[in-house]
């Protein structure tokens, strides 16, 4: 198998690792395994942060509205690194050795810190939903009538459901978008 090299030569032509071109690789069944096995819980401050997270692939739970107490229980019960900005919060006993601390205050600089500390997951930009976290599963385009746009059904041919809420995504310019704002983030230097 040649996947390796083959990554490495669309890398080169299109100088990142984030490439338009690179399928979305949405085959069910693909997701049960973390790649890294890293799962990560972002406090209440972080919801930009946990959503360009979910972006690349990585398994981040956030809530906008959890206390210390029950974010610092999650995290013990589901093994989940916490990524926090809060000084208080990282001097809890139960919270040692089991923290990331994120030193910016804007999203991008704090995307940096994590792709830089956590290696982003391979092949999985893109298949995680981004309001849910739950991991996206192939859809059958003809199930997709009358679920979205009409606009959209005669122009996607690739769609992906999250079987939690039900939200529906597919490709074309959204996600062209979205790779360009990601390289801007990562590659800008201080936004
Ligand atoms: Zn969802």
């Amino acid at each position: 198998m040649n996947t390796h090299s083959e990554r490495k030569a669309s890398e080169q032509k299109s100088k990142s690792s984030l490439c338009v071109e690179d399928p979305p690789q949405l085959a069910a069944g693909r997701f049960s395994e973390e790649p890294e096995g890293k799962r990560f819980i972002a406090d209440a401050m972080l919801g930009k942060l946990a959503r360009w997270m979910r972006t690349l692939g990585y398994d981040v739970e956030y809530e906008k509205s959890i206390g210390d107490e029950e974010l610092v229980k999650r995290a013990l019960d589901e093994d989940r690194l916490i990524i926090t900005r809060d000084t208080l919060l990282i001097k809890r006993r139960k919270v040692r050795g089991r923290f990331f601390f994120v030193k910016s205050d804007e999203a991008a600089g704090q995307l940096k810190e994590i792709t830089g500390q956590f290696k982003p997951p391979e092949g999985l930009f893109l298949t995680r939903c981004l309001r849910c976290n739950t991991a996206l599963i192939d859809a059958d385009k003809k199930d997709m009538e009358g679920k979205v746009p009409p606009y959209v059904f005669k122009t996607q041919e690739h769609f992906s459901v999250c079987t939690r809420c039900g939200r529906i995504y597919w490709g074309g310019t959204h996600r062209a978008r979205m790779v360009e704002e990601l390289e801007r983030m990562l590659k800008g230097e201080g936004g």
